[in-house]
């Protein structure tokens, strides 16, 4: 469960607090960067974790004075290490080094590594006792339960950037969750808010990458174009505010400026604003308890002139209703369900499937799961990676069956 704490504003530290950033080369990493530059130096960078690019990560690690960068393929381990020579930042590859990343002494680690790929990692930071600022929503959909409890356990700070998450988090502040009646995530509806179901599931990676309001990585992208992202985020807030799926809501809102509202049980509602830049939750989960002024972007209500809202459409959307019958059947469910829309977001962009495919191959393998008996809520990290490779199994299988019959879209 997470509170808002209640503490005076004690005024800024006079140490600068120490960053990891894993997927410092990604999306969230980049306006991670920003916000460290921006910093005045309260805020400084230890390490840095990214996947494939070693160039990347070689300047993001150079601009940022980190200590230490790890990529997390080991072929281009060379040419990080060339672009490293003579200054300092020692370099190292392999899914290894990226835990040892995640486990350089710093005070705080950004998760913002996409897909399983962030879940040892993110883990590994959190067990070490670090505050973890989780922009990586698939560790919890993956293996929710393991990560609140260790959080519990150890009485660490899982502290939400994902945007309706963090607008959740300041809305609630500190309030009893009994006092919650429900919480609402909004979205924007993305590029297909108004499209038809036939148009959307014939939509092209292109038009799926197109998003309205934000600029993210291409994973997260296709996700919202088809409202899994939400119905990730439903699962990802179960396990942050321990909210049963039953109050538990999403509102489509264009604007993408409201981004979580919080319910009470007297009437009253609190919601979250802000611009349409993760600036703005990043620097939060930063300097959180503090808050000192940043450059993320601003907005004017006045200009904006109208707020819109409506209800989804899990006809036309129907991965989110998929997802919240994850939610509510549990038993690991979820997790295959991440696993296996994982995979199939990887095929959709690679143009092996359908974007309508999506849903239907992640429900197949949902309803293969329960068939063969899935019963049981992933207790641990290690258990929910198995079920997780099950499910990416079943998903490659779909995907085989589907190539050998000739058949471009699943029935
Ligand atoms: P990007 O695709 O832009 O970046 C992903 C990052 O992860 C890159 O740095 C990539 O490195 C790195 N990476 C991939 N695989 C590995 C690995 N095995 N080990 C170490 N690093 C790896 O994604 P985003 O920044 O958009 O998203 C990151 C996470 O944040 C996702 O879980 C997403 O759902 C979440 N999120 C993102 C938002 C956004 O606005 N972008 C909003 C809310 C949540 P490389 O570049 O070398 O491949
Ligand atoms: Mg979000």
């Amino acid at each position: 469960m997470l509170h808002a704490e209640r503490k005076p504003n004690a005024g800024y530290e006079a140490a600068p607090r120490s960053v990891v950033i894993l997927g410092a080369t990604g999306s969230i990493g980049k306006s991670t960067a920003d916000i460290i530059a921006d910093s005045n130096g309260a805020l400084r960078v230890a390490a840095v974790a990214g996947g494939r690019d070693p160039t990347g990560l070689a300047r993001v690690a150079r601009d940022l004075g980190a200590e230490f960068a790890a990529l997390a393929d080991e072929s281009g381990y060379a040419e990080l290490k060339q672009a490293l020579a003579g200054t300092g930042i020692k370099a190292a590859a392999g899914r290894a080094a990226v835990i040892e990343a995640a486990l350089h002494p710093a005070e705080i680690v950004m998760a913002a590594i996409v897909g399983t790929a962030g879940v040892e990692p993110t883990f590994a930071a959190l067990a070490a006792g670090r505050s973890v600022a989780l922009a990586n929503k698939e560790c919890l959909v993956c293996a929710g339960s393991a990560f609140v409890r260790q959080a519990a356990a150890l009485g660490t700070r899982l502290l939400p950037v994902d945007s309706e998450h963090n607008a959740v988090f300041q809305a609630l502040g500190g309030a009893d969750p009994e006092t919650v009646e429900k919480i609402v995530l909004t979205a924007s509806g993305g590029p297909f808010r108004t499209w038809t179901a036939q148009a959307i599931a014939k939509a092209s990676p292109e038009q799926a990458l197109q998003h309205p309001n934000w600029s993210m990585g291409p994973k997260v992208t296709i996700d919202s174009a088809g409202l899994m992202n939400k119905g990730l985020e439903l699962i990802e807030a179960h396990h942050l505010f321990g909210m049963e799926a039953e109050r538990l809501e999403v509102l489509v809102h264009p604007q993408s400026i409201v981004h979580g509202l919080v319910a009470f049980r007297d009437g009253a509602v609190s919601a979250g604003l802000a611009a349409p830049d993760m600036r703005v939750p990043i620097a939060h989960c930063l300097f959180y308890p503090q808050r000192p002024k940043t450059m993320a972007r601003r907005f004017d209500l006045a200009e904006i002139g109208q707020l819109n809202f409506e209800r989804p459409d899990s006809a036309r959307f129907p991965a989110l209703r998929l997802a919240r019958d994850c939610l509510k059947h549990g038993h690991g469910l979820p997790t295959v369900l991440n696993a296996a829309n994982e995979v199939a977001v990887e095929a959709f962009l690679g143009r092996r499937i359908s974007f309508g495919d999506i849903a239907r191959l992640a429900e197949r393998c949902c309803d293969v799961a329960v068939r063969e008996g899935l019963s049981r809520e992933p207790q641990s990290v290690e258990d929910a990676l198995a079920v997780d490779h099950m499910g990416r199994e079943r998903a490659h299988a779909l995907l085989a069956e589907l190539a050998a019959s000739g058949m471009l879209t699943i029935h």
